[in-house]
């Protein structure tokens, strides 16, 4: 059952999170028995294998955690802007304005198309090539498309990005430019996401990868690589508590789970990280199921300037809630202008400029200090996973020019530029 392409690869099959029904590594989402989702199972003794030395010697991206992927360890199989290896920022000054003892900032924005998107596409792609698949698609919030288009552009294959019509326009502009298909549809993200699973069951799209959709497990294992390169980046140590920002809920859920593995497999010391998940009020159909202490998701319709978090059925919420309580972490949601303060706090403590998301997180993170729920002492890393210039629109009028003045010494004066 298992599929020889993937021969190189720890993967063994796939199985399903709900009932634990097994499936042979092919392009399939949903279990045919309980329609729960499905991911990559591995082969336990071929992960246990991995050592740190092994990732250390390997490139100066998210492929260093390839032994660990369900892509294979052969660079020439490859399709990938080589993501990863971002800086985890060590936050002096945000610690301080906060009260916190030590926090880190995962700037997942210095990835190539400035989103931690180009990790699950990179993983995503890779593995579709391998299943024979010859096209590219995606139903995105946004980034999504970014990374979609560019991977497509970078491996010469055409690719066609469905995003709902009201986008911030620089996401509409860094997906369009790299010259493949891109179609706006008159809708919300789950319409569009509808949509795509249908198309998916269409001759004319036979051929081709939805990498969130019928490629799904595969894209799921690249958020991985944001929980091991923290680890190996504190020193093959896990952080106590991290704040993680949830749409459907994947990437928290996958951190969450790169924490375990690391520690079954001995790259780090066994720990409890503590994960906690950031949501806006616009859209917190994971985090209102979860302090309703329930882990059934009501779909809800997302407004609110935090996009590319806007998906109101999100498909591992929860799988994320269960994350979060299992760790004796937790859950919040903050308005658009807690989210604008948030970008601010973080751009002028760190020099980094998130895009709303991080905006979420870092809001987020100061709503959980505040109501006792994260402590202050522990270790914390939170992370960004988008650039700020990709949301221009939503700062752009609260900050500006300070002062405004004539080429000239006295015109600088006369402005107050002398006073402190
Ligand atoms: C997609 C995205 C997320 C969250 O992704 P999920 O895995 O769907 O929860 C977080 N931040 C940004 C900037 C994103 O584009
Ligand atoms: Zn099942």
């Amino acid at each position: 059952m298992s599929n020889a392409v993937f021969a190189d690869s720890p993967a063994k099959g796939l199985i399903c999170r709900n009932c634990g029904a097994t499936y042979g590594l092919v392009a399939q989402h949903a279990c045919w028995q309980c329609f729960g989702p499905l991911e990559v199972d591995y082969d336990a003794a071929e992960l246990a294998k991995v050592t740190r030395e092994r990732i250390e010697a390997g490139p100066q991206n998210l492929w260093r955690y390839a032994p660990l992927l369900p892509v294979g360890v052969h660079a020439e199989d490859r399709v990938s802007l080589n993501p990863g290896l971002t800086p985890l920022v060590d936050a002096k000054h945000l610690a301080e304005a906060l009260g916190m003892r030590r926090v880190w900032v995962k700037d997942d924005s210095a990835n190539p198309t400035h989103s931690f998107k180009d990790r699950v596409v990179s993983t995503a792609v890779s593995a579709a090539v391998k299943l024979g698949f010859d096209q590219f698609a995606c139903a995105s919030t946004g980034n999504l498309a970014n990374s979609v288009a560019a991977h497509a552009a970078r491996a010469g294959i055409p690719s066609t990005v469905f995003v709902p019509h009201d986008l911030e326009p620089g996401k509409i502009v860094q997906t369009a430019v790299y010259g493949g298909r891109l179609v706006a549809v008159q809708g919300s993200y789950d319409d569009v996401n509808r949509l795509c699973s249908e198309l998916t069951e269409t001759d004319e799209f036979e051929n081709t990868a939805f990498v969130n959709v019928n490629i799904r497990p595969y894209y799921a294992e690249g958020s991985k690589t944001l929980g091991y390169e923290v680890a190996e980046q504190l020193g093959w140590r896990l952080p106590e508590q991290v704040v993680v920002p949830m749409a459907s809920g994947e990437l928290l859920t996958k951190i969450h789970k790169a924490f375990e593995e690391s520690a079954e497999i001995g790259l780090t010391e066994p720990g409890k990280v503590r994960v906690f998940g950031a949501q806006s009020t616009g859209c917190s159909p994971i985090a209102d199921a979860f302090a309703e202490g329930t882990d059934e998701i009501t779909p809800v319709k997302p407004t609110g300037i935090a996009k590319s978090l806007n998906i109101g059925d999100p498909a591992a919420g929860p799988y994320a809630i269960e994350a979060c309580r299992s760790t004796g972490g937790g859950m919040a949601k903050v308005d658009d202008d807690e989210i604008r303060e948030g970008i601010r706090l973080l751009a002028a403590t760190t020099g980094i400029f998130a895009e709303t998301a991080g905006g979420v997180v870092v809001a987020t993170l100061r709503k959980l200090l505040e109501s006792g729920q994260l402590d202050p002492e522990a270790e914390t890393v939170i992370y960004n996973t988008g650039d700020g210039l990709k949301t221009l629109d939503a700062v752009s009028s609260l900050v500006g020019p300070t002062h405004t003045v004539k080429p000239s010494l006295k015109s600088a004066r006369e402005s107050g530029l002398f006073e402190s």
